[in-house]
């Protein structure tokens, strides 16, 4: 499994500029941190016009998303997002993650993609006896895939619809990339579900590695997501 940070949000300082003008000072000073936390921060006190920040405790964005996260004030979250390209993970992580309706995908296609030389995905829990008998199943049916794709060709189908003929016979160990799109109350709620012992091994591995990303590029906005759930 490789997961890789593609974008996320970042603020422009220049529009924070051109609001306010004579506010610039307490913009500015709200600018200064990771954009994603700064970016909610900013929304939650663009609410009530609340640039003042009396109370040390929630002048910085620790303090105040955390006030935020336990008032469960969170559409404050949805304005910025991470996107992620996922690879190497199994067809039924796939099936579990694309549940999750808040998150956007671009998955790659079996009708176009062809997948006679791919390898396995193996579940977590797999050691090397396991990973030997997964092996020979995927190449029972990697052996049946590019027999059918022959056959398909051979009564004059396209080489695409050949393949998503053929792929029928691919099984759940068959590996997927895809483009991965949330904003930071959809990711902390695919967390709350997939960051749990009670999940999948390896969404439940995908979740941790997604959170150990995702508190670098917004640490207030995950700060209460620790140990699984
Ligand atoms: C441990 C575990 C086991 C599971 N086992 C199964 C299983 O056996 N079979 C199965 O089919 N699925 C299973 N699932 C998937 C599960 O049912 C959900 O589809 C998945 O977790 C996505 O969560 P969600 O539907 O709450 O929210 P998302 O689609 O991620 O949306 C987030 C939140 O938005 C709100 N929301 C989204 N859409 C609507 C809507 N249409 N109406 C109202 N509110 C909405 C809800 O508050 C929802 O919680 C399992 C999930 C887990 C974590």
């Amino acid at each position: 499994m490789k997961v890789t940070l593609l974008a996320s949000s970042q603020i422009k300082m220049m529009n924070f500029d051109m609001i306010g003008g004579s506010e610039f000072d307490r913009y500015h000073a709200l600018i200064m941190g990771p954009s994603s936390d700064r970016l909610a921060h900013f929304a939650g006190r663009a609410c009530y016009q609340a640039w003042d920040m009396p109370n040390p405790a929630t002048a910085n964005d620790m303090g105040y998303l955390a006030n935020i996260l336990r008032q469960g004030h969170e559409s404050v979250l949805e304005h910025a997002s991470a996107t992620f390209y996922i690879e190497g993970v199994s067809r039924s992580l796939l099936a579990e993650i694309t549940r999750h309706r808040h998150l956007s995908f671009s998955v790659e296609s079996q009708r176009y993609v062809d997948y006679s030389n791919t390898e396995p995905v193996y579940p977590p829990a797999s050691q090397p006896n396991e990973n030997y008998i997964i092996n020979s199943a995927y190449d029972d049916a990697l052996d049946a895939y590019d027999r059918l794709y022959e056959n398909f060709r051979e009564q004059g189908l396209t080489r695409k619809q050949a393949r998503e003929a053929a792929r029928s016979v691919l099984p759940n160990c068959a590996p997927v990339a895809m483009v991965v799109t949330g904003n930071m109350r959809a990711w902390r709620d695919v967390l709350k579900k997939r960051y749990s012992t009670h999940a999948d091994a390896e969404i439940f591995e995908l979740a941790k590695e997604l959170l150990r990303q995702l508190k670098c590029i917004a640490p207030a906005s995950f700060q209460d997501i620790e140990e699984p759930f």
